[in-house]
């Protein structure tokens, strides 16, 4: 089993989760692309392998009769998807991009792709910027958060 910290963007929630899968998946339903601004993906982690730190500043939205997400009251960053119905109820879909190190993961499994036509695929021939173009470009002068 492996084990996984992260927290979300301003540190007032943290978690620990000691089983934690080596495949995430990526929801292309309209609840998870407007809830992220995009697709949500996520990592499955057992509830009874999740321990969690301030608790307090968890706010849970209940999204539908079967499933609830989770932010930081905080800073607002999203953090897990739960069913709350269901042999799988309980358990967590955490953010993948609040963990400290997502070595070794991989996309495994994409759901709702028949609404995948609200996104789109990232174009060839379009601007990247690496860390020193943007510090340039905007005068900043540390890496971007
Ligand atoms: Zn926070
Ligand atoms: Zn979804």
């Amino acid at each position: 089993m492996v084990t996984r910290s992260g927290h979300c963007m301003c540190g007032a929630v943290t978690f620990t989760a000691t089983d934690v899968s080596s495949e995430f998946g990526a929801c292309y339903c309209e609840m998870c692309r407007r809830w992220n601004g995009d697709r949500f993906v996520g990592v499955h982690v057992p509830i009874a392998a999740m321990q969690i730190n301030g608790a307090n500043q968890i706010s849970t939205h209940k999204s539908s009769d079967w499933a609830a997400r989770s932010f930081c009251k905080a800073c607002g960053s999203n953090l897990w998807y739960r069913l709350t119905d269901g042999p799988d109820a309980g358990n967590y879909s955490v953010a993948l991009g609040l963990f400290d190190d997502v070595s070794g993961m991989k996309l495994a499994r994409e759901f709702f792709v028949d609404r995948k036509d609200c996104l789109f695929d990232l174009p060839e021939g379009r601007i990247q910027m690496t860390t020193a173009e943007i510090n340039a470009k905007y005068g900043l002068s540390e890496e971007a958060p």
